[in-house]
């Protein structure tokens, strides 16, 4: 019988990767759900190459398109994430992807966990807010969940039986991004096309941004504290610019573990999908080269200023993270848009944390989806009242 696949965002960067690995095995696989917001050309394709029977399109204007445009009578399309229940009444899924970008990514993060019997997720905003409802769900429904984001695919591989007890330290390394070695003095000249042009990674371009401000490590530490139940004490992030090792475990018992893979996210992809099973993917040889000059640095946080909220983080999950990712979210957009310069995006974040408004959510715990949702939604509100 063929294993029932889900992907959720299957039009972006890591959709598409997914339905590249998929596309080798397809004999193997059913695609019983692929969803997007607004690509709809991408996903009609992707549903004839692959007959897929259920579609969602969150954005209203074009699954009323999408409706009408598709001849196919045979394909269900739907509106919203409610109707995964509907779509997956009485099924159990092999695999689920989330690979959509933004807060979003929560629910149905959420509402798929007791469909599916692993949920690989690269979605990080989920993880970083609503960590606590996840777990909660994934322990109740028995449900298997891999971690997709390169540095924590590598972590969760190499604790492999450990406890999490005889970890001492975690290193995530970091390229650095485009602006890595450009003086500082040059940093009010970057520009939007600079700043979406990464050095090593292919990726959506809310997270290519978040690479060259760095905030997409602070993202990563909180993560990597969320999945792995670690300290912030115990996080240390490596700079690495040639993205060859991604995560370093120390163990207590002496013994200190490195992860190496090639920098494209088709390996941990393909490994959160063929986990434990024979399967061989194409990938380069060791590279001695490389090996001999690892060239790890410390963060210049002159220069990537934001990886200081690090330590103003609370020790405990919290609606703050909440405030974070949206403002951050928030600022990236407005960035995209030429409506504030590169700068701005951490000057106006580092400001918005210390705002006595936001503060007070580093004491509480989200208790439900919709407190999230609310809490996103009033930060998006105070950034745009603060007329910035
Ligand atoms: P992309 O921007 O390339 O793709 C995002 C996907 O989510 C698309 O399918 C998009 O649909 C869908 N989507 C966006 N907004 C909405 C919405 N409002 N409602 C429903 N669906 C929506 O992102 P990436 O693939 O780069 O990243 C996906 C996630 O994985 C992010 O959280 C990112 O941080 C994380 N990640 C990505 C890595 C990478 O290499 N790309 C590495 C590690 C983590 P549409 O195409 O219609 O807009
Ligand atoms: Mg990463």
């Amino acid at each position: 019988m063929k294993k029932k696949i889900v992907i959720l965002g299957s039009t972006g960067s890591i959709g598409k990767t997914v339905l590249d690995v998929i596309k080798k095995d397809q004999k193997k696989f059913e695609i019983t759900l692929l969803t997007a917001n607004s690509n709809i050309n991408k996903l009609l394709k992707q549903a004839k190459i692959f007959n897929v029977k259920n579609l969602i399109i969150t954005n209203k204007t074009k699954y009323n398109y999408a409706k009408k445009k598709l001849i196919d009578k045979n394909v269900n399309i739907y509106n919203d994430f409610k109707s995964i229940n509907k779509i997956l009444k009485n099924k159990k899924i092999y695999y689920t992807m989330n690979a959509i970008s933004g807060l979003i990514g929560l629910d149905p993060t959420l509402r798929i966990i007791k469909f599916t019997n692993k949920i690989a997720i690269a979605n990080k905003e989920s993880i970083i807010c609503g960590w606590n409802l996840i777990k909660k769900k994934l322990d109740f429904y028995k449900t298997d969940f891999i971690p997709v984001d390169s540095e924590h695919f590598s972590i969760w591989s190499l604790i492999n039986k450990h406890n999490i007890g005889n970890i001492e330290r975690v290193f995530i390394t970091a390229s650095g991004g485009p602006f890595n070695k450009l003086d500082l003095k040059k940093f009010k000249f970057i520009t939007r096309k600079k700043a979406l042009t990464h050095p090593n990674w292919k990726m959506g371009r809310k997270i290519t941004i978040d690479s060259a401000t760095m905030m997409n490590k602070v993202f990563e530490v909180i993560e990597a504290k969320n999945i792995f139940n670690l300290q912030y004490n115990k996080i240390s992030i490596l700079v690495h610019p040639k993205s060859y090792v991604h995560a370093i475990v120390k163990f207590h018992n002496g013994l200190t573990k490195i992860l190496i893979h090639d920098t494209n996210m088709t390996i941990p992809i393909f490994n959160s999908l063929y986990f434990n099973s024979q399967k061989k993917i194409k990938s380069k040889g060791l590279n001695i080269d490389l090996l001999n000059n690892l060239d790890f640095q410390g963060i210049n946080f002159k220069k990537f200023p934001v990886t200081k909220i690090i330590n103003t983080l609370p020790i405990k999950q919290s609606l703050f993270e909440t405030v974070i990712v949206t403002a951050n979210d928030t600022l990236v957009d407005m960035f995209l848009k030429g409506k504030i310069n590169f700068l701005d995006i951490s000057k106006i974040l580092l400001k918005i944390i210390k705002n006595k408004d936001f503060v007070k959510y580093k004491k509480i715990k989200p208790k439900n989806i919709s407190q999230i949702n609310q809490i996103s939604d009033y930060v998006r509100f105070k950034i745009d009242s603060l007329s910035i």
